[in-house]
């Protein structure tokens, strides 16, 4: 008798037990909900505990789209706990599974088209949906707003600032918590802040918030901008937390041996559209589109060498240096080869130290500051800035290194001063 119990108590066990999996084991979790406001689209990303089968629809009057999950299940807080500040999203709903489909409705402020992909664990993300509603027109408004200003004011100084990673892909991340992607926006958007303030000069900011943007897009943006040079603002990382220092980087010639740490490093940041978010079979080669001609290219990358040691020699001002000379790897948003572009790793957001440095106000309007200044004595040299003696203004962090109160001369008179009579006066470095 006392057996039978026994049994019959370890059978219910089990029959309880697999009632309890029966779910878990025929469907899926919704264990997040991420959603991520850019100019152009706004970003739902649901983390899943396994990949789904699902349908994706428009509905109008009024305007919604309609996502059908099968077989998933979704904790209500989840979608309560998104902002409903968004441009485009009015409202998410939800209803309860019918036939082991869950529906979810987002109704819409304007007619968006819906994109919608799944991604499958990487870099310790799980399987994801990821469903972007895209403004359409909205990325050709910003451009020509650009092209209009740059009518007007052709003497302008132009620089694109490229805050690094952002949205569904954090970048680095410190012991602290700090991420990379708030970090590099601080910086770019205290840049901007300090170029905008210049009599001649303006910038772009590449990323102005919390989004994601795909590294050919961000090419395409700084290739828009028509800057006359490009900065990529990004964090390093490694496992010994004492290492510590900024670093430069630009970009390598096809077939050149780049070095070790360098293509390492490059492979790290490249890898940023898998985590972000973006279908690989758009990802095209930036150096297959390149328009520019060999002479033309040696000499934007001999260019933005001598940048990157303006930066390295700025940075080590106000904080320590990784490496005294500039490195070469194939960083794929450096593909804008027409202007010179380069790669600032500002220092290492691993070494809690240095996070704690990197998370001060203070020191990120250094940073900003040193990136300024080094922009200015390399637009010097080549000729975009002409220094004026009334204007001279002592430099905040030395003496010797005066490079306030610069006069902008217009593209023409540029022109006849960096390339008389049709000679080249750049100074070409040599290349690795
Ligand atoms: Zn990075």
């Amino acid at each position: 008798m006392k057996f039978t119990l026994c049994f019959f108590r370890s059978l219910l066990l089990l029959i309880g037990l697999s009632v309890l999996q029966v779910p878990a084991m025929a469907g899926s979790q919704i264990n997040d909900v991420r959603l991520w406001t850019a100019p152009d689209h706004t970003r739902l990303v649901f983390d899943l505990d396994r990949t789904i089968e699902y349908k994706i629809f428009r509905l109008h009057k009024p305007e919604r789209i309609v996502l059908d999950l099968h077989g998933v299940r979704l904790r209500t807080t989840h979608l309560k706990k998104l902002v409903t500040s968004d441009p485009v999203i009015k409202a998410i709903r939800h209803g309860k599974p019918k036939n082991g489909i869950l529906r979810i409705v987002l109704d819409v402020k304007e007619v968006v088209k819906p994109r919608s992909f799944l991604l499958k664990p990487m870099h310790g993300k799980p399987h994801r949906l990821v469903v972007d509603l895209m403004r359409p027109g909205r990325e050709v408004v910003e451009e020509r707003v650009i092209t209009a200003e740059k009518m007007r004011s052709k003497k302008e100084i132009v620089i694109a600032i490229d805050a690094g990673h952002g949205g569904e892909d954090p970048g680095a991340i410190g012991k602290r918590g700090l991420q990379e992607k708030v970090v590099t926006l601080a910086v770019a958007k205290e840049l901007a802040k300090t170029i905008n303030a210049r009599k001649g000069m303006r910038a772009v900011l590449i990323r102005k918030g919390d989004y994601f943007v795909p590294l050919k897009k961000r090419v395409r943006l700084a290739r828009r901008s028509r800057a006359d040079l490009m900065i990529s603002i990004h964090a390093d990382a490694v496992r010994n937390r004492g290492v510590k220092g900024a670093s430069v980087y630009t970009l390598s010639e096809r077939g050149a041996t780049p070095d070790k740490v360098a293509k390492a490093l490059a492979a790290r940041e490249n890898a940023a559209d898998a985590v972000g978010g973006f279908v690989s079979s758009e990802i095209d080669d930036p150096m297959v589109n390149m328009i520019l001609g060999d002479m033309a290219k040696r000499d934007s990358l001999n260019s933005a060498y001598l940048l990157a040691e303006t930066i390295i020699k700025d940075f080590g001002k106000i904080g320590p240096i990784k490496y005294g000379t500039p490195k070469q790897a194939r960083f794929a948003v450096l593909g804008a080869l027409e202007m010179p572009s380069v790669l600032v790793e500002i220092d290492f957001i691993s070494n809690p130290k240095r996070e704690r440095m990197l998370r001060s106000s203070k020191h990120q309007k250094k940073m900003a500051k040193a990136l300024l200044n080094a922009s200015l004595t390399f637009l010097k040299r080549q000729g975009h800035l002409k220094q004026t003696a009334i204007n001279m203004v002592e430099h905040q962090y030395s003496t010797a290194h005066q490079v306030s109160g610069l006069r902008y001369l217009n593209h023409s008179e540029q022109l006849a001063i960096v390339y008389p009579a049709g000679e080249r006066r750049r100074e070409l470095l040599p290349l690795i």
